[in-house]
C-alpha cells in the first residue's frame, strides 16, 4: 500500500490521460480507420474487471492482438486518443473463464489477471486508474442499456460507444452515458473556545473501525447543497448551516460521480438513524490522527486511500493543523 500522504489538490481517479474525439467519434469513417491502426491500443475488460499484471499495472494488447480482442468482444468502446493512438475498452463478458485466459495468453503472451480495481487502485498511478475506472465505467453503461428505455426494443451501439440508438425507427430514442451524482462532505463542529471537530461516520456493514466521511445520491429536484444538507441531517441529525464545494471525484463503481463538500455545524448533538447508519461522532484533528489504515482492522480506521473521503479529511487536518482557521474557527473553507 501505498504510505505516502497525497497533497491536497490531488484526487484519485483524476487525470484522464486522453483526448476524449468527442466530435471525430461521430464519423463512422473516422472510427472505422481507427480500428485499421498499428497503434491501435485495446484494455480488455472481463465481468466487470480489468487486466493487470502483479505489479499491478495495466495490460493492453496492440495493433493486430488489439483487432483480435475486439473481434472477440461483445462490446466495445472508444475511449480516446493517447498521444494520438487510439485507445478502446473491449469487453469480453460473454467469454467463459477458460475462453478469456486463453485469448488474452494467445493475444498478449498471459502474464495478467482480471482484477476488480477497487481492490488495487490506490497501487496505481492517479491517471491510470482514472483510464481504467473509465473503461470499466462505460462498459458497465452499455451492459446496463442493452433496450431501449421508452419501447424496450434493442438498443445499438453509436458513436463509437457513447450513444445507444433505438433501433424501431418509429422510436428511435437516443442514450448517452449517465453519471448518478452523489455528494460527500465533511462537517466541521464549530464551537467557541474548542478545537474544531469533524463529523465521520461508519456503515454496519463495512469491516470493523471504517469510519468515513457522509454521502449520499442527489434526489431528482434537490441542488447539491440541499442534498448535503439532507443527508447529513437523515443519517446523523445534525444540522448543517453552511456549504462550500471542495472537489470531485470519478467513481464509475459502477457510475457515479462523488461531489466533495464542507459543511460547517454549530450544534454537536447527534441522533443516529440506525437504518442508514451504524455510528457518527465528532473527532478531532489530534483523534484521527490516531486512527489507522483502511483494511489494518483496528478500533477506528481511515477511509481508503483513493477516495474522496480520505481527501477530505487530510485536507482538513492539514488547515487544522497549520492553523488556518478564521476568528470562529472556521477551517476548511477555501481562501
Ligand atoms: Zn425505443
Amino acid at each position: 500500500m501505498n504510505q505516502r500522504t497525497r497533497p491536497a489538490g490531488d484526487i484519485h481517479y483524476t487525470g484522464m490521460p486522453l483526448q476524449r474525439a468527442a466530435n471525430e467519434r461521430k464519423q463512422p469513417r473516422w472510427l472505422a480507420a481507427q480500428r485499421r491502426r498499428d497503434d491501435l491500443q485495446v484494455l480488455p475488460l472481463w465481468r466487470g474487471r480489468n487486466l493487470l499484471d502483479a505489479r499491478p499495472t495495466a495490460l493492453s494488447a496492440r495493433g493486430d492482438a488489439a483487432r483480435a480482442l475486439l473481434d472477440a468482444a461483445g462490446g466495445e468502446a472508444l475511449l480516446g486518443l493517447r498521444d494520438g493512438a487510439p485507445v478502446y475498452a473491449a469487453d469480453l463478458s460473454a467469454l467463459d473463464e477458460i475462453q478469456v485466459q486463453e485469448l488474452v495468453a494467445s493475444q498478449l503472451g498471459g502474464a495478467g489477471q482480471f482484477t476488480d480495481l477497487r481492490r488495487v487502485g490506490p497501487l496505481l498511478a492517479s491517471a491510470e486508474a482514472a483510464l481504467l475506472a473509465y473503461a470499466r465505467g462505460i462498459l458497465y453503461w452499455h451492459a446496463e442499456h442493452r433496450h431501449c428505455g421508452r419501447c424496450g426494443a434493442p438498443a445499438h451501439s453509436r458513436h463509437g460507444g457513447h450513444l445507444r440508438l433505438c433501433s424501431d425507427p418509429a422510436c428511435a430514442k437516443q442514450t448517452f452515458p449517465r453519471t448518478d451524482p452523489a455528494v460527500i462532505m465533511l462537517i466541521e463542529l464549530v464551537e467557541p473556545g474548542r478545537p474544531p471537530r469533524c463529523l465521520l461516520g461508519r456503515q454496519a456493514a463495512w469491516a470493523p473501525g471504517q469510519y468515513s466521511t457522509l454521502a449520499g445520491f442527489v434526489d431528482p429536484g434537490e441542488s447539491l447543497e440541499e442534498a448535503v444538507a439532507r443527508e447529513v441531517f437523515e443519517e446523523a441529525g445534525v444540522r448543517v448551516e453552511s456549504v462550500s464545494y471542495q472537489g470531485s471525484q470519478p467513481w464509475p463503481f459502477p457510475s457515479s460521480i462523488m461531489l466533495g463538500f464542507h459543511g460547517v455545524s454549530g450544534d454537536a448533538r447527534i441522533s443516529v438513524d440506525r437504518d442508514e447508519i451504524e455510528d457518527a461522532q465528532w473527532f478531532s484533528a489530534a483523534e484521527v490522527r490516531t486512527f489507522g489504515e483502511w483494511g489494518d482492522g483496528g478500533d477506528y480506521c481511515l477511509p481508503r486511500r483513493d477516495s474522496i473521503s480520505r481527501w477530505l479529511i487530510e485536507r482538513w487536518l492539514q488547515r487544522v493543523e497549520a492553523g488556518d482557521c478564521d476568528a470562529a474557527g472556521y477551517c476548511a473553507v477555501q481562501k
